[in-house]
């Protein structure tokens, strides 16, 4: 039943959602993140409900002269941050951005390859999501199980096989570096363009401690901005191609929106300009943490996917076949105050629930957890699953106790 008072409901639950992520559990969910309290303020400054529709200097409405601004030094940031000539701002989330980029180089009926979920492959470049709303037909990669990517020799024989007009690659969990180079080349070959899907790498990749996918050959990479980059949600598409980023523009205006949230971004512009004040230093320490909490991980036993060769990025994996399944260990493990979920691995599948668990850093790093407090908070992490994990809440609410800054966000 609805509450007899609906706005002091939804006050309280937003309160207490709110309590669990500043103040008792640690976030292993690398596809969320704390904002920047000055880009979250932006949010609710007045600003979304001011329709702004048409390019800066070209607006329909009169009054928003200082939000064409915005706009503008947005893109210009994002244009810095991730080396790119052309950026489209007006994206609503990760998977609208992939839908933009699919409709900008496919057309209904054409053939794509994308990575499956057995390599973290994300469902909006499948027959459920966008790319099969849109009419794409796709085509798994083969997988590189040991490289958890795809296997570019048996994707080659594929794509001459299906001749793609997309090649996409980047996942929801990523591991080890893509081999976009290679991807390039063969996209070349098909008559095929290359979409890297930064949703949950783009940080990295903005700190530089991930190779650029533009600079590798990628012709477009999308993203979500509130994973490792730390902003408000959103998505982001940026590209070195004229062609195709007038063809975003039109796909964004007039095509799929037409007035859109300026007070978000007005909070990816303060991101934004975060990473280039601290992305190195930021993108640095989620990558080492990870490296850390993974050893460990395996120090206290527990079974991280591929080792002895853990990550290289800021996320992680534990093969949760001996628990039960990864959203049977998120569950779990949330008692005790640790925050993640289900991954799909390239091991035997588990029924009704997913093979791996995954874990990142984005919000460890950004609230100071130091790759000295690894042992001690994976040392609850795996008391967590041995024991009764209500009896670790405690303890774990103590330790996150010690973490109430916020770094990298000024
Ligand atoms: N692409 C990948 C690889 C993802 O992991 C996600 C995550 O949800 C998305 C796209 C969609 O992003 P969003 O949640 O911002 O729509």
């Amino acid at each position: 039943p609805l509450p007899a008072d609906p706005t002091a409901a939804v006050e309280r639950l937003a309160a207490e959602t709110r309590a669990i992520h500043d103040d008792r559990a640690f976030n292993l969910n690398p596809a969320t993140n704390v904002m920047n309290p000055r880009a979250e303020a932006l949010m609710a400054a007045g600003l979304g409900s001011r329709p702004s529709l048409g390019q800066p200097g070209d607006k329909y409405e009169t009054g928003l002269e200082a939000i064409e601004q915005i706009e503008v030094i947005a893109a210009r940031l994002a244009a810095r941050v991730f080396g790119a000539g052309f950026v489209e701002c007006r994206v609503p989330s990760g998977a609208i951005a992939n839908l933009m980029a699919f409709m900008a180089l496919a057309k209904p009926g054409d053939a794509i390859i994308a990575p499956p979920p057995a390599i973290g492959g994300h469902v909006t470049h499948h027959a459920a999501g966008c790319a099969g709303l849109y009419g794409l037909v796709t085509h798994p990669a083969p997988v590189d199980a040991a490289g958890y990517s795809v296997d570019v020799d048996a994707l080659r024989d594929l794509a001459r096989a299906v001749r793609p007009k997309i090649i996409t690659i980047g996942a929801s969990l990523n591991l080890f570096p893509h081999p976009v180079a290679a991807l390039r080349e063969l996209a070349d070959e098909v008559g095929a363009h290359l979409m890297f899907d930064a949703a949950h790498l783009c940080g990295m990749i903005a700190g530089g401690a991930w190779p650029n996918p533009l600079a590798e050959g990628a012709h477009v990479m999308t993203m979500s901005t509130y994973k490792s980059l730390g902003g408000p949600p959103g998505g982001l598409i940026v590209t070195n191609e004229a062609r195709i980023a007038q063809r975003l523009d039109a796909i964004a205006f007039p095509g799929l929106t037409a007035n859109f949230d300026a007070g978000k971004t007005a909070a990816l512009a303060v991101t934004l300009q975060n990473w280039t004040a601290h992305g190195p230093a930021y993108a640095r320490h989620m990558g080492e943490l990870a490296r850390a909490l993974a050893q460990a991980a395996e120090a206290e036993g527990l079974p991280v996917f591929s080792a002895p060769r853990l990550t290289e990025s800021h996320q992680f994996a534990l093969d949760a076949r001996p628990f039960g399944g990864g959203q049977a260990m998120a569950k779990r493990l949330a008692q005790a105050g640790f925050l993640a979920c289900g991954i799909g691995l390239p091991l035997p599948e588990i029924p009704g629930d997913m093979n791996g668990l995954r874990i990142g850093t984005p919000e460890l790093a950004r609230r100071g957890v130091a790759l000295a407090d690894a042992p001690q908070l994976m040392a609850l992490f795996g008391r967590a699953l041995r024991e009764d994990p209500a009896t670790v809440a405690a303890e774990t609410a103590a330790l996150r106790a010690r973490f109430t800054d916020l770094r990298y966000a000024d």
